[in-house]
């Protein structure tokens, strides 16, 4: 049984795992490939580590990717995909899926919002809705990555002309792989490196049979990396509790004034960085804009203006925070002083009893 999304450690989660196993990633969802770009610039663990076979105790991994192929393109890097379509892929498959999938069932006729591939017979492009319809009712896991192949995101909003949607309205939420797996989402836009390459390593330590699956969330996000709001983890929280905020982006102070949904959105970047731990939307001036959401980007517009039911917290904290920071403010001059017996003289007035 793999089933089970707790995370619990159990006899039952322990069997025998793939020497070997393939991940088949198709970036041709509504996408701009920034998710491909960000995993590039992981490095704990990086995307060559897994693929040179460095990290131990993990199978050896054949990684397909349009940007990352060493291929001429063609049907030289479609082969393998064709072969999973088949069903006759040499390896189990990981599907990784970037980019929103459009409703092809609102197009008229023979038109297509997206193409991978053509059609050998008819020579008619192949649309990620055929890819998925034949791969994911094969894959031994299926992971979405980023927040348009999860929700939906910025080509999923209102008014849009595609009818777009994320994996699991495509496939349904309670939607299993072969290897017992739900669906993997991986929000962000785009995701945060190190973000996905942890989820993709638990996920190969679990085809590797050493490790239970990963816990996932009831919007089926790894729960150790989405369970906290960027808030909680924010450089400038001390400014917010202290009622201290920005009224334009040059500053240090809290931002919600100008914009930021840190208090209510599930995301750890800033405390993990963006790169080699470093950024981090609010830490370094950014609004926090809601990127790894299920509403993105519609519940979180517009932008720059200040959210939402956003202003009762930071009214309350106002008069709170007047108070908190004038008291901190004796105190900090308390402990910057060096305490009174520190003196040249003939006198000790340390306190030292003999
Ligand atoms: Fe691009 Fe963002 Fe969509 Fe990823 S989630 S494909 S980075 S728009
Ligand atoms: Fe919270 Fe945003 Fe202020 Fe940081 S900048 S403390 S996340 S409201
Ligand atoms: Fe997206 Fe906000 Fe996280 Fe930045 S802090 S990555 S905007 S959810």
């Amino acid at each position: 049984g793999t089933t089970s999304t707790s995370g619990t450690p159990s006899r039952a989660d322990q069997r025998q795992g793939f020497p070997e196993i393939d991940i088949l990633w198709i970036s041709e969802g509504l996408s701009c490939d920034g998710d491909t770009v960000s995993l590039t610039a992981a490095d704990q663990p990086a995307i060559e580590d897994v693929v040179l076979g460095l990290i131990p105790g993990l199978p050896k991994v054949n990684l397909y990717n349009k940007v990352l192929s060493p291929t001429l393109g063609g049907e030289e890097f479609l082969a393998p995909y064709r072969a999973a379509a088949r069903g006759e892929s040499p390896n189990p498959f990981i599907l990784v899926i970037e980019g929103s999938i459009p409703n092809q069932d609102i197009i008229e006729g023979d038109g297509y919002w997206t193409s991978f591939g053509n059609d050998l017979e008819t020579g008619e492009p192949l649309t990620l809705n055929w890819w998925l319809d034949h791969l994911a009712p094969k894959a031994w896991a299926v992971v979405a990555a980023g927040t348009c192949a999860t929700y939906g995101g910025i080509h999923a909003m209102a008014g849009n002309p595609t009818g777009a949607m994320g994996l699991a309205d495509y496939l349904g939420w309670d939607f299993k792989s072969t290897g017992g797996l739900p669906i993997v989402n991986v929000p962000g836009c785009p995701i945060q490196p190190e973000n996905f390459m942890e989820t993709l390593t638990w996920v190969l330590y679990h085809a590797a049979g050493a490790a239970p699956p990963p816990p996932l969330d009831a919007n089926l996000r790894p729960q150790w990396l989405f369970g906290r709001t960027v808030h909680e983890g924010c450089d400038r929280a001390g400014y917010y509790e202290q009622g201290n905020f920005a009224r334009e982006y040059n500053s240090p102070k809290c931002q919600v004034k100008v914009g930021c949904w840190g208090p209510v959105v599930n995301c750890n970047v800033p405390k993990r960085g963006w790169m080699a731990g470093i950024g981090g939307c609010p830490n370094v001036g950014g609004i926090c804009i809601g990127c790894t959401m299920p509403g993105f980007p519609d519940t979180f517009m517009p932008f720059m203006d200040e959210p939402s039911g956003g202003s009762l917290s930071p009214m309350l904290i106002k008069p709170y925070g007047a108070v908190i920071r004038r008291l901190r403010g004796i105190t900090n001059m308390a402990v910057n002083r060096e305490p009174r017996w520190r003196h040249r003289g003939s006198e000790l007035t340390s306190g030292y009893d003999p």
